[in-house]
């Protein structure tokens, strides 16, 4: 009984999350996702006016190992502790106006704000991907997958969204089932930096083996444990090698957050 009610709950937030995808698919077409100014009539942009995108894509120099700000690749941690993966490509730092949207993403039911995420991601994939020897496979896109428990409460894994957009713009495969939670564990974002690794550590493992390269999604990176746990897995399973793709990578504390551009002269 409890089972086909939860089967029930599940069904509706999965219709719940399609009628949102599209009314936010009309909602993107006409608005920008950042600062919900109206497009005009004619312009065609991907969710994002011209400030919010160069507000979310604002770079400052960044170790392209673990993404955090750092004038040397690899910054100093990285070549202490070297990662597991061999590269992080973010997007931008968690901050307005991108924490916005991303909180909008994952916790407001709208989950089409996923493919204008992808499509302001993909232009810093595909220039990593083209720094790559050209003697090696393209890699296969993976997403972080979901606590089953927290997938029913949401609808949709927001990753997975991403890494769909994300490899049918860059032109690469998806393996939506390669890898697996072996254990729900807490919330990564509900835990201390330091409890964040014991509890994900050992959280994933492959569904089969691999043999190409992959290019691993998550929406945003704290501490990095998350990634770090998926992608043990995944070359214990044979994958030559990581990368990481990112949305939004969490500013160092010293960093001063730049200006909310959704925040308009004049408006309140
Ligand atoms: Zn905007
Ligand atoms: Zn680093």
């Amino acid at each position: 009984m409890i089972n086909i009610a939860r089967q029930m709950g599940r069904r509706w937030r999965c219709a719940i999350a399609g009628v949102a995808l599209q009314t936010t698919d009309l909602l993107l077409a006409r608005a920008c996702c950042g600062c919900s100014q109206a497009f005009a009539p004619g312009q065609a942009p991907e969710g994002w006016c011209s400030p919010c995108l160069r507000a979310i894509t604002c770079e400052r120099p960044r170790c392209q190992r673990c993404g955090l700000p750092s004038h040397h690749t690899p910054c100093p941690t990285c070549q202490a502790t070297p990662p597991p993966f061999e590269h992080t490509v973010v997007l931008g730092a968690y901050q307005p106006p991108l924490d916005r949207v991303i909180r909008a993403f994952k916790f407001g039911r709208q989950p089409a704000l996923g493919r204008a995420l992808a499509a302001a991601l993909a232009p810093s994939v595909t220039q990593a991907l083209a720094q790559r020897p050209p003697t090696r496979l393209p890699p296969i896109v993976v997403a972080i997958p979901l606590a089953n428990e927290r997938l029913a409460e949401r609808g949709y894994n927001q990753s997975l969204l991403i890494a769909r957009a994300l490899a049918a713009r860059c032109g690469l495969g998806l393996s939506a089932g390669a890898l697996r939670r072996t254990r729900a564990g807490q919330p990564q974002s509900s835990l201390s930096r330091s409890a964040r690794q014991p509890n994900i550590a050992h959280a994933f493992v492959a569904a089969h083996p691999l043999n190409q390269p992959v290019l691993l999604i998550d929406d945003v990176m704290t501490t990095g444990a998350t990634l770090v746990a998926a992608s043990r897995a995944l070359l214990e399973a044979g994958a030559p090698s990581v990368t990481c793709a990112v949305i939004a990578r969490t500013p160092a504390p010293d960093l001063t957050p730049l200006p909310d551009v959704s925040r308009r002269p004049g408006s309140p």
